[in-house]
């Protein structure tokens, strides 16, 4: 090797080094937060892998483990409850209870290092006892089968948010996952329905999430509830042009709504390169996963989500993965534009078929998001607003405005 050749490999592990490491001073700012992610799809391994989430397993390639957690000092993570509109069509309720019972036996099984948490009370406490708090949320309206009683039922069992819609428009909610396609019943934004369901949450002081729904959906919300509200997994459309992301209007109106967007770390919705070439092969993507779940239906076997998830990661990896910078400068946008009051993180992991940006492998690697913060400037006490004290100050807004609404409904209706 000639000397030149020699310098420029040094420089370039060093650059890598660097790109990897972790300071001591972001490690401390990283170590004294109580740090919130508010969407996984772990439950989808749960249920359906029968994965344990105590798993030690070095070659386990999902991005949620108690190790993982507690090496990324992750405090709270809000598992995502979603019963898939293919393939547990006509017992939506159902899948949906099957998928909170999956979150309850993982806690059951591990009680000295997870507990099931339900409010911000129960976040703090466990971040005291060492232990992962454990929420839920529904992802999608679709879940509660146009029934109030339902949802108040999925309440009662600890779940904390419902995004309106996933990516399928329902009954009272249009999506952004199928707006343009005329074949699909629109409603305009949320039907009268959907608006007593955002109040039915905001009394009952379950968050309102608007992400996935349609933009004429998540204006109609902001108009409508009386809580801040949150985009559990969400980032910027003005950077990425995907129509799940958030325009600068929408990320405004949070902030003069209270509320928080949490940043989704899906390589399709942070780097528009890769949105790009996702877009491009999306049709033979879609025509895989079909063609595979035809032959497991031909078979006689079930068919889960995971059944997909395989494909799907397939053809993910044949995208180069964009940098972390891309993430960050998601992250940052927000913060700009909606203020840094309203910006956290809502990873989607185990969600997007291993696409997540270089040097995010796992909940281990969070501690990587907490230095290239601070390389861009931000404080300590900014990253610790980003790392969950945000999503501390909303879910704590939405506790009391419940009481508040049910102080009320006492007073006008017990006397
Ligand atoms: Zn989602």
């Amino acid at each position: 090797m000639n000397p030149s050749r020699f310098l420029l490999s040094i420089l370039l592990l060093s650059s890598f080094l660097a790109a990897q490491a972790v300071s001591p001073r972001a490690r401390a700012i990283h170590d004294s937060a109580i740090i919130v992610d508010t969407h996984a799809d772990t439950p989808q391994r749960f249920l359906y892998e029968n994965f344990d989430i105590g798993t030690t397993d070095p070659k386990d390639i999902g991005h949620i483990s108690l190790d993982k957690a507690r090496a990324g000092n992750l405090g709270a993570e809000f598992f995502s409850i979603w019963a898939d509109p293919e393939t547990t069509r006509g017992h939506f309720a159902k899948s949906t209870f099957d998928m909170i019972d999956s979150v309850y036996e993982q806690a059951a099984r591990h009680p000295d290092r997870i507990m099931m948490a339900f409010s911000v009370a129960d976040i703090e406490r466990a971040h005291k006892e060492k232990k992962l708090a454990a929420l839920m949320g529904i992802e999608g309206g679709h879940s509660i089968e146009n029934d109030i009683h339902l949802l108040r039922d999925f309440y009662r069992l600890g779940v904390r948010y419902m995004t309106l819609s996933w990516s399928n428009t329902n009954e009272w909610a249009d999506s952004s996952g199928d707006i343009d396609k005329p074949e699909v019943e629109h409603h305009n934004g949320l039907t009268d329905f959907g608006k007593q369901v955002v109040l039915e949450m905001n009394r009952m002081g379950m968050m309102v999430d608007i992400s996935h729904v349609a933009d004429k959906t998540f204006f109609d919300a902001i108009a409508t509830t009386k809580a801040p509200v949150i985009a559990s997994h969400s980032s910027a459309r003005a950077l990425t042009n995907h129509a799940r992301n958030m325009t600068d209007d929408m990320l405004r109106a949070v902030a003069k709504n209270g509320g928080v967007v949490q940043t989704n770390f899906y390589d399709a919705f942070i780097d528009e390169n890769y949105r790009k070439a996702s877009e491009a092969q999306k049709k033979d993507a879609e025509d895989a996963v079909q063609a595979h779940i035809a032959e497991l239906n031909a078979a006689g076997k079930p068919v889960t989500y995971l059944d997909k998830d395989r494909i799907e990661r397939e053809w993910a990896a044949k995208i180069p993965r964009p940098p972390l910078k891309s993430l960050i400068d998601h992250i940052d946008h927000i913060a700009k534009v909606a203020g840094i009051d309203h910006v956290g993180l809502g990873s989607d992991f185990d969600g997007v078929s291993g696409a997540t940006p270089e040097g995010i492998d796992s909940a281990a690697d969070l501690p990587k998001i907490t230095q290239a913060l601070l390389d861009r400037g931000y404080s300590a006490e900014d990253i610790h607003k980003i790392l969950g004290g945000n999503l501390l100050r909303v879910f704590g807004e939405v506790e009391r405005v419940s009481r508040g609404m049910q102080a009320e409904s006492q007073r006008t209706t017990g006397q």
